[in-house]
């Protein structure tokens, strides 16, 4: 059905930019692949699904940010694309060590997803959270921010582009006959080195919202992904059942990622005054806020689980596994306030 669409849509108006291809293949309300797959725990999994460590370090992280801001009697704490809500059970559990935070807490999350919605209500226990489509649905206030996002911004649509020969070309979908085919589609005369490099116009909408929030409110943005801060090229992958596909095939069924320009978003974040601290690898940050001291006491609970907490532990940090390509950038105000993990 969805493949219907996309070719009509074609047909009308010439080849889709990659960035409308993956607004329609990730999130047309009725067939796009977030509104209608759960993706996590079934076709990926994510740093939460893989130890209770991850959300309850973050956890432990906000309740010293919270004790940093003065103990607010009120802090908003929003989180983008909670997936099946284990991130924020995890935090929830350990905030209970500090009751005036738990009292102090009104929880925001940013799904488009209708199953992952009703999973997020049963695994969440807290008297008070709201869901919204988007982040601009979140009333303002004048309470502080805690904001989290976990593999949010690589599920964006992103643009890309090409220059080569002093033309400026974008990465479309097109037809040929019945099936879907990349091309480049030339937009200008452009001169300059020969170079490809992505735009997230959807990243830099959601960056705009949560500087302009902090900057008014106070508080910090987490931001963990796989990422990275300089360089150039094209990262747009597909998974479908958890194997690597081509992003032109299942589509509506797969999911479609590009890596996050940490870079662009630390540049905007500074320009708009706010602190800003990493990227840093997921490994280190996790090390940074007490992961082999969390690891160390579960295993003291529990010698059963032993080796499948050294398991996560591996996969959560080394450079094999998720621990370099991931990293975590906060940005927060005022700048003097730094979170806590960034020490290198
Ligand atoms: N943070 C979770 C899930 C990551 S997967 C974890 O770490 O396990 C991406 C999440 O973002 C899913 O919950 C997905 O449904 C949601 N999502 C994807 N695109 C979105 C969009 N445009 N707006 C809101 N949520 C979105």
């Amino acid at each position: 059905m969805l493949e219907e669409i996309l070719r009509k849509e074609i047909q009308k108006k010439g080849p889709l930019s990659q960035n409308r291809f993956m607004e329609l293949a990730l999130q047309h309300p009725l067939y796009g692949y977030y509104r209608t797959h759960e993706g996590v725990g079934r076709d990926f999994t994510t740093a939460p699904e893989v130890s209770q460590m991850f959300g309850e370090l973050l956890g432990a992280w906000a309740i010293d940010y919270y004790e940093k801001l003065g103990c607010p009697q009120n802090i908003t704490l929003v989180e983008l694309g909670p997936g099946r809500g284990t991130l924020m059970a995890d935090f929830l559990r350990v905030t209970k060590v500090s009751p005036s935070l738990l009292r102090a807490l009104n929880i925001h999350l940013v799904e488009i997803n209708p199953v992952l919605r009703q999973e997020q209500q049963k695994s969440i226990q807290h008297a008070s959270v709201i869901w919204h489509e988007k982040i601009e649905e979140i009333p303002c206030s004048s309470d502080p921010l805690i904001i989290i996002a976990n593999e949010f911004f690589d599920a964006l649509p992103t643009q890309c582009f090409v220059r080569r020969e002093n033309i400026l070309y974008e990465r479309a979908v097109g037809l040929q006959e019945e099936s879907f085919v990349f091309i480049l589609r030339p937009l200008r005369k452009d001169v300059g080195a020969n170079q490809t490099w992505e735009e997230t116009p959807a990243t830099v909408t959601v960056m705009q919202d949560i500087t302009t929030r902090l900057l008014k409110q106070r508080g910090a943005f987490l931001c963990l992904d796989y990422g990275y801060e300089t360089g150039e090229g094209e990262s747009l992958q597909a998974l479908f059942e958890g194997q690597p596909s081509s992003p032109l095939s299942h589509i509506g069924h797969s999911d479609l990622t590009c890596h996050v320009n940490f870079g662009r978003l630390k540049k905007l974040a500074i320009s708009k005054g706010l602190g800003v601290l990493g990227p840093l690898s997921q490994g280190k940050f996790l090390q940074n806020i007490g992961l082999d001291l969390r690891a160390e006491t579960l295993k003291h609970k529990n010698p059963l689980r032993c080796a499948s907490v050294d398991a996560a532990v591996i996969r959560l940090t080394h450079s094999q596994h998720m621990g370099d390509l991931f990293k975590v950038m906060s940005v927060f105000s005022p700048s003097s306030l730094k979170p806590a993990g960034f020490e290198s």
